[in-house]
């Protein structure tokens, strides 16, 4: 043993499919808890599925098309509002993680549990901006 920790490089082929990321991110929009969202804040929350412009273009597209949101003079009104329930879809675990939305390193992961996989982590103030609770 070297003592040298080990590095998991993970590579977009790791990652889950574009489909299963599009599922994941359709799901995570619809559970918004606010009603009216800025595009730019719409597009953050995306941005922790994926970071690939054409997909989170599709993402949007996507969820006009399946009715989960209107697109209304750059700003975007939620019409499904099935929100996430924090104490019970919502779960942390301990460990070394990396926060998915802004990269803080973390004790403590929070994940989302959506119907279509899970999403995390984040640490506990992103996780609520994710959710749109703040
Ligand atoms: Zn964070």
């Amino acid at each position: 043993m070297t003592g040298a920790v080990e590095r998991v490089v993970v590579t977009e082929s790791d990652r889950p499919p574009r489909e299963e990321r599009v599922e994941l991110a359709l799901d995570l929009l619809a559970n918004l808890e606010h009603e009216r969202v800025p595009l730019p804040a719409v597009v953050d929350r995306i941005e922790t599925v994926t970071t690939d412009p054409a997909l989170v273009r599709r993402i949007l597209d996507e969820a006009e098309l399946r009715g989960i949101l209107d697109r209304e003079d750059g700003r975007i009104r939620v019409r499904r509002g099935g929100y996430v329930s924090f104490e019970r879809d919502v779960v942390s675990r301990e460990g070394d993680f990396d926060c998915r939305r802004c990269g803080a390193s973390l004790s403590t992961g929070h994940f989302v549990r959506l119907d279509a996989g899970e999403l995390g982590p984040f640490g506990s103030s992103c996780v609520r901006k994710v959710l749109g609770r703040e």
